[in-house]
């Protein structure tokens, strides 16, 4: 368990351990004699920023490469004009590769404000060849680049960077190799994502991830329930279960076990309040899962279902494998059988071939199903998926008014799922001070806490509430979220 290995005991003038996790930290130890020559030569700590773009996953990944950061010395800033600036990079639509590469115009500068400073890039923008080939041709001045099958290997890399001038690039095509105990620096306190399984197999015909983020391969459940009573041990009260698509969880295993089967396991654990799940895609959500969630105690009301089209034909030129039926269907038993799940959803505007009709099919699925949110996107064309070399891209005007329409009818959908809640009482994980105050002129500070049903509602308090969760009046609705007041018991306010 990293937690207890001290560094400074690693004798780093024999050859590096062959096994993993104790190569990577006998190069952690190794990269501190780095840090130590820093601070001799400029009399203070290095520090280190690392910027997360793209998902949950992401955001998990980039907390080890923080605390591997940390556990060689340098000190976490937010600021880019730090000593060490690592991107953690997304790739799932074209405007977040644009994103990196304006960013890197900004990086240029520091380092040339701070030529000792080192610049690194990695995750699923990095598995492009395409990217690789521009980085190194257009900018040079980054010392390491990774992918994200290597995301483990960081340390050594490192090492390996420190000590050369080149740019290092280690990108692999693919892995089934997982590495735990490694040492993570969570964001929050009270909550933790937990990555359960990497990469997806579904190859659904606009997504990069599958040739990012290579085959499934899921973690033991051990290591999962192990990781998660060690961060319970140390305050965390809601987690949230991370895969591509969480239901093929299980499936690689030596001894495999479905997700409803891990989520059973989970719920035991004794101090953990409140369990999220994502992504759960709809064409193998199993009755088992529906029933686990059912009878849980601990598993919030909040199902995210990415339907992507509402039109049968778009799907199976999606290669989504359900049809409009099934997912109608899907959505209306989970409604029926847990009457206060939330269910929220993705959709794609604009998919190769989309016409008015298939529009109008996707705008009736949203009618029936009734999202309590939906993130809607315009289709991104990603080289090397199938949909990127269909003939039939839909005209730019055509996509806009489609866009707009969805976009309306889901905040109007919305809004009104989310007004059914108004006088409840429900409970809410408070998360974080609020910026809001309950009315421009009124000095009394909010905190911002989330529902089960992932509902954002303010509440008089301050910071001594944080990660705590606590009984609260739904009293005003303000569209998508609350303005409401902590009761003392759900009991009295009943
Ligand atoms: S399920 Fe489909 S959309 Fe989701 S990550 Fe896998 S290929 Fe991409």
């Amino acid at each position: 368990m990293y937690n207890e290995i001290d560094l400074h005991k690693i004798n780093i003038n024999s050859n590096p351990p062959t096994e993993e996790p104790s190569r990577q930290y006998y190069f952690m130890a190794k990269c501190r004699g780095w840090v130590k020559d820093f601070e001799e030569q400029n009399g203070r700590t290095p520090t280190a920023c690392v910027t997360t773009f793209g998902c949950q996953m992401n955001a998990r990944d980039s907390e080890k490469l923080l605390g591997i950061l940390e556990a060689i010395g340098f000190s976490p800033t937010d600021s880019e004009q730090a000593d060490f600036v690592i991107y953690n990079t997304c790739t799932v639509r074209d405007n977040a590769n644009q994103r990196v590469y304006g960013r890197l115009g900004v990086l240029k500068r520091y380092k040339k404000a701070n030529p000792r400073m080192k610049v690194a890039l990695c995750g699923c923008m990095m598995q492009e060849t395409t990217v690789i080939e521009k980085l190194k041709k257009s900018y040079s001045f980054i010392d390491l680049i990774f992918g994200t099958h290597n995301i483990y290997k960081f340390a050594e890399l490192l090492c390996t960077s420190f000590e050369t001038e080149r740019m290092l690039i280690d990108i692999w095509k693919d892995t089934d190799k997982i590495v735990e105990d490694l040492p993570v620096e969570r964001k929050y306190p009270y909550k933790s994502g937990i990555n359960i399984m990497f990469g997806c197999n579904n190859f659904c015909s606009y997504c990069i991830v599958p040739y990012v983020r290579g085959r499934e391969r899921s973690r033991e459940p051990g290591e999962i329930i192990r990781e998660i009573e060690r961060l319970v041990a140390e305050g965390v009260v809601e987690v949230m279960l991370l895969g591509q698509n969480v239901n093929s969880y299980g499936k690689n295993l030596d001894k495999p076990i479905t997700f409803a089967e891990l989520l059973r396991e989970v719920e035991k654990i004794e101090g953990l309040k409140r369990i999220r799940f994502m992504t759960s895609h709809p064409k193998d959500l199993s009755e088992e899962l529906i029933e686990v969630i059912k009878q849980s105690k601990k598993i919030c009301r909040h199902l995210h279902l990415p339907l992507q089209s509402g039109s049968t034909r778009i799907l199976e030129r999606m290669n989504r494998r359900y049809t409009k039926e099934q997912y109608i269907e899907l959505a209306e038993r989970i409604r029926r059988e847990i009457p206060d799940m939330a269910i929220t959803t993705d959709i794609i505007v604009g998919f190769p071939g989309e016409t008015e009709e298939d529009l109008e099919e996707t705008l009736d699925v949203v009618r029936k199903v009734k999202y309590d949110n939906a993130f809607t996107f315009i289709y991104s064309k990603r080289t090397g998926t199938p949909a990127a070399a269909m003939a039939d891209q839909v005209p730019e005007e055509q996509v806009k008014r489609g866009f707009d329409r969805l976009l309306k009818l889901v905040q109007d959908t919305a809004r009104e799922q989310v007004a059914k809640y108004q006088g409840q009482v429900m409970e809410a994980l408070i998360e974080e001070v609020a910026e809001e105050r309950q009315s421009d002129d009124s000095a009394v500070p909010l905190v911002t806490g989330r529902l089960s049903n992932n509902t954002i509602v303010h509440v008089p308090g301050d910071a001594s509430l944080i990660g705590k969760i606590v009984p609260v009046s739904l009293d005003e609705c303000h569209g998508f979220y609350y303005i409401g007041h902590c009761v003392l018991d759900k009991k009295d306010a009943e």
